[in-house]
């Protein structure tokens, strides 16, 4: 029986995602030959990339407006380094927002190209909030936040308004919840949460903030130089960008992100009204920053540890244990697990407290 997958990252995609993408594998569009085996050059993979990129625009309504997409290679976090890279300018500086250890990671790699202001942390308290009413240099090259902190389970709710041009990584809830996405400069998202398999990473750009940092940036490194290339700069990772457009398709499919959105709500809902209900649990987040893809929750009494854990693995849950920066218990919420799976998970919180 399918698992019911909390998993944080890689994570459940569409069954219908893992079915198509199964086919393709052996045989990819009636060509007779494997997704594996075609060329990225091929008419069939450039029309995937093509469908790709548009859809990514037109799911976040983002359509002439300006942003250039790309499917890259080396996650999220080669973003770290490229962002600085491509937008930091010589003896400039870069502001960021500290709310998380992808927060802290995106740092450590700025620093390397220049000053790099921490307008605003939460890492005191083990990053459990949002810090809100931070003021951001308008001398800095840009602000760069993080929309959705994975391993701590708080979610931005409202973003800054800034002159500076406005970075976000959204790795862990792009596509999850409808934003007005014009008001960044830079999106990027590794496809292993909510979008695909990993392997490749999501960037959307506002062409107009690039060609400005006045550094020779290696090729490899350059926006610029995989924009012009339409993400074929060198050969992408194929699969990953295919199983990316499928899952795309399913959610043009359920309508889109405020569909999906919705449906996102009600699981947390659900999820985050047993935490608050149950004597047994308690929530890590700050109630007002609780992320909808990511609840982070506790046992107040470590002696029912082996008890819940049994219970929810037999109730054929997948994936539920917290980062260990965190401990306790995380379940990750992505587009693709159904509210199904999470009244199983209520149900045995429940069974739990009749139990003990
Ligand atoms: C998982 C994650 C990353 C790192 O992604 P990689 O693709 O593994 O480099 C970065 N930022 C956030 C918010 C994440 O959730």
């Amino acid at each position: 029986m399918k698992k019911h997958n909390y998993s944080a990252g890689p994570c459940i995609l569409p069954q219908e995602v893992f079915e198509k993408s199964a086919q393709a594998l052996l045989n990819f569009n009636n060509s007779d030959l494997s997704i594996l085996e075609i060329s990225h050059r091929s008419k069939d993979f450039v029309a995937v990339m093509e469908e790709a990129r548009n859809l990514v625009l037109e799911l976040l309504g983002l359509q002439n407006k300006g942003y250039q997409v790309l499917f890259l290679a080396g996650g999220a976090s080669l973003e770290f380094l490229m962002v600085p890279y491509n937008l930091m300018k010589v003896n400039g500086k870069a502001a960021y927002l500290e709310t998380g250890t992808w927060a802290v990671n995106a740092i450590k790699e700025a620093k390397l190209f220049g000053e790099t202001q921490i307008v605003a942390s939460s890492s005191d308290s083990n990053f459990n909030f949002i810090p809100k009413n931070y003021e951001i240099p308008t001398n800095a090259d840009y602000f760069h936040c993080t929309s959705n902190n994975t391993i701590f389970g708080t979610q931005m709710k409202s973003f800054p308004k800034t002159n500076i041009p406005l970075v976000c990584d959204m790795s862990s809830d792009i596509f999850s919840r409808t934003l007005d996405f014009e008001q960044f400069d830079l999106i990027y998202a590794g496809a292993q949460k909510n979008m695909g398999p990993a392997g490749t990473t999501l960037v959307v750009v506002k062409e107009e903030i690039l060609g400005k940092s006045g550094r020779t940036i290696p090729s490899m490194l350059d926006y610029q130089k995989h924009i012009k290339a339409e993400s074929m700069y060198n050969t992408p990772p194929v699969f990953p960008i295919y199983a990316s457009l499928l899952t795309l398709q399913w959610l043009k499919n359920k309508g889109g992100i405020s569909a999906i959105e919705q449906k996102n709500q009600a699981k947390a809902t659900l999820l985050y009204n047993e935490i608050d209900r149950n004597p047994l649990f308690k929530g890590t987040a700050a109630v007002e920053d609780r992320s909808i893809m990511n609840a982070t929750f506790l046992l107040h009494d470590e002696n029912h540890t082996s008890i819940f854990d049994k219970m929810w693995k037999e109730a054929g849950i997948s994936g539920l244990a917290g980062h260990r920066s965190v401990g306790g218990y995380r379940a990750s919420m992505y587009n693709a697990l159904p509210i199904e799976s999470v009244q199983v998970l209520v149900d045995v919180m429940q069974a739990l407290e009749k139990a003990v």
